[in-house]
């Protein structure tokens, strides 16, 4: 698909069917069926995909648990394991600028955030290479006679189900880890963004992965369902929202099969008037207007202290000054994924101001007759709610900032806290009291000081506290998911 790619990037899946990556092989869908992937920018069609159900996931989950146990797979050294991966990592820098424009266009975010994505899939891949020739156990001292050792085993089939904001790391961020620790993997995207994990696919099978040991299989919530309730899977991998996630979870607790859920979010921003308003400003229009707010991580419940004077004004000139467009020119914020998601957008626009808020900036569609067949929301700014307004508590997945008050770090901590997620969190002061006191009150997965975006993160242990799910992602923590930690007790020389 790449090379068609860089004939002409307006038509990147220039009238093939995208098929099924299943066993090594390009496969179309048992029953035939096929989807069409929308350019977000346009609402107009960029590619056709087949569209896996239950009958596929069976065949790729059957061709999984072959290759779990096939010589190419089992008999790979970890070091060769390891350099196969740093070959996909060099691939996936290779192919990047085709790699980011099919992200831009599929997923609607500006170019250089999807290069940034490529960077980080690349990262995901290279940071789990290192790691597949070290994943060693211990030995327990038990006294004489007796030699006690642990070995980490690869835990079998994972099953990873992926939501639609960042196909590319999403895919990487699972599939990497998974199979530095000799797992096999069978990975559904969303059906609204499926194409760069259809690559990353081709890009492992061209790198000399054995057929079978990542599958993917695109498709809808069926195709997930059938995946998460599989018998033949041995772990789920689910990131999307908390709905989708506790039915993920009960469906592999029936199999009594471990997952991790990593879930949405409405993670606080917390401004102190000492802190440095540039710095802050910056961090909350990457943090929450990035890929036009759809991510997980956004900050976009802003607590600003009282007597932060100018803060306000100073964030929302900069939300004004915001350029939208579709994701191939590169703005600042691009269009939402789909209709379905702007709509979604709109009806919090709407509640909003049934609950009293005000935007300060934006509001609604943009007014660009060059944008109205996209699916582009303008960067807003709400004031005037309070922490129990549903559009400050639940997650609008949109370009939206909610604005509420505090007075000093104690009441920061509570607003923070009030909520039923527990993702990610920012902090912005000088003050070293206010940020520890902060940094360890509130109940998140992730809080940062006086930062955000650090590199691409790949390093980081990531999940959440509360409705954000459990488990981590990300760093040497995500490895416990794909390994199984076996003791071996040998007695000796009793004789
Ligand atoms: P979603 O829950 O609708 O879909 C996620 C995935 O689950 C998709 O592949 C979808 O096809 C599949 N799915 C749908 N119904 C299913 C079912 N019954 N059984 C199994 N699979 C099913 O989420 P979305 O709209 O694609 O993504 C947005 C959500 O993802 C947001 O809530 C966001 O916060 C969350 N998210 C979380 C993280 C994180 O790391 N915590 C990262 C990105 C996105």
């Amino acid at each position: 698909m790449s090379d068609r790619l860089s004939e002409d990037v307006n038509d990147v899946a220039g009238g093939v069917v995208w098929d099924l990556l299943i066993d090594g092989k390009r496969v179309p869908a048992g029953d035939g069926a096929t989807f069409t992937v929308l350019d977000p920018a346009r609402g107009t069609p960029i590619a056709d995909v087949s569209q896996g159900g239950a009958a596929d996931i069976d065949r790729a989950v059957e061709a999984a648990r072959a290759a779990l146990h096939a010589p190419e797979w089992t008999g790979m050294r970890a070091a060769d394991r390891g350099r196969l991966l740093y070959r996909v990592a060099e691939q996936i820098r290779r192919q990047g600028e085709s790699l980011a424009l099919l992200e831009s266009q599929d997923v609607g975010k500006p170019l250089r955030q999807a290069k940034a994505d490529v960077e980080a899939a690349a990262r995901y891949f290279e940071f789990y290479a290192g790691i597949a020739d070290k994943l060693g156990g211990s030995t327990i001292p038990l006294g004489p006679g007796l030699l006690d050792y642990t070995v980490r085993e690869p835990i079998g089939v994972s099953g990873q189900i992926i939501p639609f904001n960042y196909p590319l790391q999403n895919t990487s961020r699972g599939a990497a880890p998974a199979l530095a620790a000799g797992c096999t993997v069978v990975l559904k995207p969303s059906p609204e963004a499926p194409l760069t994990p259809l690559e990353i696919g081709r890009i492992a099978l061209e790198c000399g992965l054995p057929p079978g040991v990542l599958n993917v299989v695109p498709g809808g919530a069926d195709a997930g369902a059938a995946l998460a309730a599989h018998p033949g899977i041995n772990q789920v991998t689910f990131t999307g929202s908390v709905a989708t996630g506790i039915r993920v979870a009960q469906a592999a607790a029936a199999n009594v099969v471990p997952s991790v859920v990593e879930l949405g979010g409405k993670s606080p921003t917390i401004v102190f008037a000492d802190a440095d308003f540039d710095l802050a400003v910056a961090g909350i229009i990457g943090s929450s207007f990035s890929n036009a707010g759809q991510m997980c991580s956004a900050g976009t419940r802003l607590l600003v202290q009282r007597g932060a004077e100018g803060f306000l004004d100073r964030l929302v000139a900069a939300v004004a000054a915001l350029r939208l467009g579709p994701g191939l020119s590169d703005p600042d914020v691009g269009p939402l994924v789909s209709a379905r998601q702007r709509d979604r957008v709109e009806a919090y626009l709407r509640l909003a101001r049934e609950e009293g808020a005000t935007a300060r900036v934006g509001g609604g569609r943009p007014a660009d007759p060059g944008l109205a067949d996209g699916y582009f929301i303008e960067p807003t700014v709400l004031t005037g709610l309070t922490n129990d307004a549903r559009t400050v508590r639940e997650e609008i997945f949109g370009p939206v900032v909610t604005v509420l008050e505090f007075d000093d770090a104690d009441e920061a901590v509570e607003i923070a806290n009030d909520s039923p997620f527990g993702l990610s969190s920012y902090v912005w002061t000088r003050d070293l009291d206010n940020a520890m006191r902060l940094a360890h009150g509130i109940q998140a997965g992730q809080v940062y000081v006086n930062a955000v975006g650090v590199g691409t993160g790949v390093e980081l242990p990531f999940g959440g506290y509360k409705h954000s799910g459990w488990g981590r992602e990300k760093g040497l923590a995500a490895l416990d998911s794909y390994t199984q930690l076996k003791n071996v007790c040998v007695g000796f020389g009793r004789r």
